[in-house]
């Protein structure tokens, strides 16, 4: 993967539609103050424009500030996150006029976490990740480590059914191939081993689990489905939760809010990378996307001219309630 090819064409470009004054913002990413990680870089100043980076850490999902923005975006996009922005135009929260994509075709986001498992070392001890081909090489004191990339992706990558936005303006680089072809069960593998346990095992799993939620909201606000500009959990008339984290209401937070996004949630992942206590989070989301797939053959975020699932019904649906 070239990376420096693509972030060369994307400083370029990004300049380009800032000096042409075709777009008043450009959103894309720089490099984190941590070694190895990234973090949003929003700006409408060109001198800003060579701190754009293209790496294997580019992990967010950057469509979620489309909504808070006004005027003409550039906006930098991995294939998941363009189902997000499809998402957003579906549902008319984003004009199409309003955006101008570049679009990633995207090989995988490394997780660090599996580095560090794999490598024996810490972030701090590690030199460099660098990626060739079908392997990412680790360069730690004295040695280099060699592991398939299928080992050192986040999960949802692994699954990953859209590499290369198809929705776009300015493609940065050469469509990827998708890594989710040959990858679908190990993606699933955390969530299966789950799904296997029997209910008693699974409600105590999750009680324990959502014991452990601090309610920060992390997982809300970094998700560019949860658009809502004032949350049910922040109604007061009715009160549909306490504001002290308790388990109950915690897994109801957690319950509500995957079902306000099913039809929406493209499994970018960002919810669980997003919490603080590591909650396994695309366990729920990752099983709702399944589901709105198998009852109503709907995959979010794949085509801007369809009506968004849960505004739209057809007579053949299996809930008798909506013919
Ligand atoms: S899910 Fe696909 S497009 Fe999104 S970061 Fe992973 S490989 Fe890239
Ligand atoms: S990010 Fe984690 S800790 Fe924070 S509200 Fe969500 S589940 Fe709870
Ligand atoms: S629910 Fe999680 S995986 Fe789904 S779109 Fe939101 S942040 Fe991404």
């Amino acid at each position: 993967m070239k990376y420096g090819e693509m972030e060369q064409k994307l400083r370029r470009e990004a300049r380009a539609l800032l000096k042409e004054g075709r777009v008043d913002i450009i959103i894309g990413f720089e490099n984190g103050s941590l070694k190895f990680t990234t973090t949003p870089l929003i700006t409408s100043d060109e001198a800003d424009i060579d701190r754009l980076v293209i790496n294997p850490f580019i992990n967010n999902n950057l469509s979620v500030f489309l909504t808070e923005t006004k005027g003409r975006v550039g906006i930098v996009v991995k294939g998941c996150d363009s189902r997000s922005l499809v998402s957003l135009l579906q549902d008319n929260k984003v004009t199409r006029d309003d955006v101008v994509i570049l679009g990633i075709p995207c090989p995988g986001i490394i997780d660090l976490d599996k580095v560090e498992q794999l490598a024996g070392k810490e972030r701090d001890e590690i030199i460099d990740i660098s990626w060739a081909e079908a392997s990412v090489v680790v360069a730690v004191e004295g040695e280099r480590k060699e592991f398939p990339i299928q080992e050192v992706l986040y999960d949802n990558c692994l699954g990953c059914e859209l590499p290369t936005p198809k929705e776009y303006d300015i493609l940065l680089g050469e469509p990827a191939s998708s890594i989710g072809v040959d990858n679908q069960a190990d993606s699933l593998t955390k969530i299966k081993q789950l799904k296997d346990k029997p209910p008693e095992q699974r409600w105590s799993y999750w009680r324990n689990e959502f014991n452990r939620c601090l309610r920060c909201y992390a997982c809300r606000n970094i998700c560019p489905a949860c658009f809502c500009k004032r949350c049910f959990v922040e109604e007061s008339e009715p009160q549909w939760l306490l504001p002290v984290p308790k388990w109950q209401d915690n897994l109801i937070f957690q319950v509500t809010r995957n079902i306000h996004v099913v039809g929406r949630c493209t499994d970018c992942g960002e919810c669980e990378r997003a919490c603080p206590v590591n909650i396994p989070l695309r366990s729920l989301s990752r099983e709702m996307y399944q589901i709105a797939d198998e009852l109503f053959h709907y995959k979010a975020g794949m085509d801007k001219d369809i009506p968004p699932l849960m505004a739209t019904y057809e007579i053949t649906d299996s809930e008798d309630l909506v013919k």
